[in-house]
């Protein structure tokens, strides 16, 4: 870094020795010969060649290593004209008056401190010709015997010296500093060319007046603009869209522009932004800065577009607290604001309240209509209850066809049966669904806050329960929860728990009830009804227990148990009595359910036409196809098929023609209103009996009472009775003695 400054000082060093040779001429003329002079500028002309020679070959030296031999050729050069230098001196303290040698000592030292000066970055020259020159000088002063000028030179000598010497060491600091500061510039746009060609991020620059400036390439792509275009622009200008001209930023814009202008540094800051009139995220991180008076001069930071993370993660968010069908909060969103309103409502001793609801013969829809048909029934539903709430309310999707309502603020009184009745009322409207008219009723259990439950758990538990109760009760009810529901609940769950264990512990029997011949009054079959004796709840009714155990599915190993039973008690019959048992939809879906009925077929060794199957029209409520499916398999192993409580249920004729039921079953209900003279009961048993015999089927009157019943049954038309008139349900033994006498013990009522 020094040497290349002795080439480029060239000419103003070899013009200053000119003037130097030019005034030592003319000071010299006087004393020497012309022709001397002549050869002297000859040779200093010469040495300042050489001298020109050697810089110029060193004029890359900051971009190489410099040769030892070099240096001495420099030192060499210097030290040639120093000697051409040294002649005038000796010549003038020689031939010269005193003020000769003065003048001479005067030139050659401007020389020194020129060169001190003009090449102060290679100090080695000027020393070398310093040190030559004043020794030279001291000499030729000692030899006049002027002493006191050869102090005055030893000072010049060692003041010239060091002055180069430190002003060398100066300006080397400097270049090495800058130097430094070139190649940490170097590296940071480094860095950054590398930052803004790797990343999705970018950097971004603005002034104090937030105007952009500098904008990078990535910068402008991400505004869809060049950058030209938008330097000099207001940032929040390019941002806000529309926003810019109303002055009404967005929250997030707002943020972004209070930080700037309090000069703050941020990071990580979401920005909702308006580019090419499309919504983006951007997410900023900047930082004031400063100059070197530490005042500020704008703000610059990263970037970067987080749109797709920022959707992705919303809707993750959404789909956590949503449900997707109807759009309504779901499990996890109701139990949030359900713990917020216990909380409200314990803080301020008020009352809230969580209310669920279920549609009542939604099942039947979805089974028989398909699924398809059964979510936009959800989403009808959804709608509906979304336009019933208040501000106070919120509702949402527990799952499946049960909904929920949380109520903040349930302290005015009546509030919430008010909502209650206003649900059920809503949801009870016929629906229209692709051109269907489909009705389903709701059930609604509610729960008060905190006084029915001080967890969000509780109240839901106890709002369940009073739900519960509601759908017990038939549905399109409302029912508030009490602990005595606890009660029945508790005793459910007793009940439930014994009857998983009451086949090993032999607690289930068999009854079997007559059913006659209409005209001749013969015992033509017996239906096996089963009876549980149950240690810890004595006799329990089937009404009670298969409800239980269909819900449980504990109904399939009981189902198998009553099937195995009743055709080994039949096998003990003559060949022409038949047994009938009753199948809960349940057991009809299971997939082995005709392996089932042969293996108690096989182990009882009674014909299969001696069975027959019954059934309720409830069965074609879950799954018609599979239980229709279940029935032709068993009708194709020899069996017959009732269809028991006819008219209760689920009232589609369709199946009864797609399907050989061998007998209808007229339920109770009928043959008691026919009893009591209602004219729709004889209707209907009329009907039934015309359309049985039609189809070639036969029909059987359950629930007959009395005599007066029984001849009514026979007038109109049914083939066969039973009731306890022509019998009850009794013991095995009891009945395989009827079968002895030949006929059913009749009851006058
Ligand atoms: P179901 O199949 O309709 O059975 C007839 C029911 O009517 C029996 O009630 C019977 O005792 C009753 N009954 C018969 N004649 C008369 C009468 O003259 N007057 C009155 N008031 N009632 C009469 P039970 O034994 O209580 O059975 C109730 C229901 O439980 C049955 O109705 C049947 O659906 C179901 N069930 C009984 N045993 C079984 C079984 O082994 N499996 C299945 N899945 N269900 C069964
Ligand atoms: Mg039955
Ligand atoms: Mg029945």
């Amino acid at each position: 870094m020094q040497y290349p400054h002795l080439a480029k000082s060239a000419k103003i060093r070899i013009a200053a020795q000119a003037v130097a040779a030019v005034l030592t001429v003319q000071i010299a003329s006087s004393q020497v010969h012309a022709g001397l002079l002549v050869a002297w500028l000859a040779i200093l002309g010469a040495a300042l060649g050489y001298g020109a020679r050697v810089n110029a070959s060193l004029i890359d030296a900051d971009r190489r290593n410099m040769l030892k031999t070099e240096f001495h050729r420099h030192g060499m050069a210097v030290g040639v004209y120093a000697a051409v230098w040294s002649l005038p001196l000796l010549i003038s303290a020689v031939r010269g008056p005193p003020d000769a040698l003065m003048e001479q000592c005067a030139i050659v030292a401007i020389l020194a401190v020129g060169s001190a000066m003009i090449v102060a970055a290679a100090p080695l020259g000027t020393i070398i010709f310093t040190i030559v020159m004043g020794l030279m000088s001291a000499v030729c002063f000692a030899v006049t015997g002027n002493y006191s000028m050869v102090g005055v030179t030893a000072f010049f000598m060692v003041i010239n010296c060091w002055g180069a010497a430190e002003t060398a060491r100066t300006f080397l600091e400097a270049r090495m500093a800058e130097a430094g500061m070139l190649e940490k510039s170097e590296v940071v746009s480094l860095l950054l060319r590398e930052f803004e060609e790797n990343q999705a991020d970018w950097l971004w620059q603005v002034d104090t007046a937030r105007r952009v400036r500098l904008a990078s390439p990535r910068f402008s792509f991400a505004l869809g603009k060049t950058p030209e275009e938008i330097n000099g622009k207001p940032f929040l200008q390019l941002i806000s869209g529309d926003m810019w001209e109303t002055g009404q930023f967005a929250p997030s814009l707002h943020d972004l522009a209070e930080r700037l202008k309090r000069k703050e540094s941020f990071s990580n800051l979401m920005v909702k932004v308006t580019i090419d009139r499309e919504e983006r995220w951007w997410e900023l991180s900047g930082t004031p800065m400063l100059d070197d008076t530490g005042t500020y001069v704008g703000c610059r930071g990263v970037g970067s577009d987080v749109t797709e993370q920022r959707e992705s993660s919303e809707k993750i968010a959404y789909l956590a607290r949503y449900d997707t069908l109807t759009g309504l909060p779901n499990r996890l969103m109701l139990n949030e604001g359900l713990g917020e309103a216990l909380r409200y409502a314990e803080q301020w001793r008020a009352r809230c309240a969580f209310l669920m609801i279920d549609l009542d013969r939604f099942k039947s829809v979805n089974d028989s209509l398909g699924h398809l048909v059964g979510d936009k029934l959800l989403a009808q539903v959804s709608k509906r209850l979304k336009s019933l709430m208040g501000e106070n309310e919120m509702v949402g999707r527990l799952g499946g066809d049960e909904f929920a309502i949380v109520i903040r603020d349930a302290s005015e009184k009546g509030h919430v049966e008010a909502i209650a009745n206003r649900v059920i009322e809503r949801l009870s409207q016929p629906y229209k669904i692709d051109h269907h008219t489909l009705y389903v009723g709701a059930s609604v259990g509610s729960a008060i806050g905190p006084r029915d439950g001080a967890s969000v758990e509780e109240l839901m538990r106890n709002s369940d329960l009073a739900l519960y109760r509601a759908k017990d009760e038939g549905g399109g009810e409302h029912c508030r929860y009490e602990p005595a529901l606890h009660a029945s609940a508790e005793e459910r769950r007793q009940l439930e728990f014994s009857l998983r264990h009451a086949i090993q512990r032999d607690e289930l029997l068999l009854h079997y009830q007559p059913v006659v011949d209409a005209n001749d009054e013969n015992v033509l079959s017996f239906e096996a009804l089963v009876r549980w004796n149950s240690a810890e709840h004595g006799m329990v009714s089937p009404a009670k227990f298969i409800p239980l155990a269909e819900d449980t599915r504990l109904i399939v190993s009981i189902g198998q148990w009553v099937m195995e039973k009743a055709c080994l008690e039949a096998s003990n019959w003559p060949a022409h009595i038949k047994i009938a048992v009753n199948v809960s939809g349940e057991q009809l879906i299971e997939p082995d359910f005709a392996s089932t009925v042969v293996r108690a077929l096989a182990k009882s060794g009674m014909p299969a036409n001696r069975l027959e199957i019954e059934v309720t029209e409830s069965i074609f409520l879950r799954d018609a196809e599979l239980a229709r499916a279940a029935l032709e398999e068993i009708m194709a192993l020899g069996c017959s098929v009732a269809l028991d409580d006819f008219g209760t249920g689920y009232s589609s004729l369709g199946y009864l023609r797609k399907l050989r039921f061998s007998t209808i079953k007229v339920d109770r209900s009928f043959v008691q209103g026919a009893a009591n003279h209602h004219p729709e009961s004889l209707a209907i048993i009329r009907a039934v009996v015309a359309m049985a015999d039609s189809l070639e089927m036969s029909t059987t009157a359950e629930g007959v009472e009395t005599a007066e019943e029984a001849e009514m049954i026979r007038q109109l038309g049914c083939k066969k009775i039973q009731g306890f008139y022509f019998g009850r349900p009794m013991p095995a033994e009891d009945a395989r003695e009827v079968l002895i006498r030949g006929a059913a013990p009749r009851q006058r009522a």
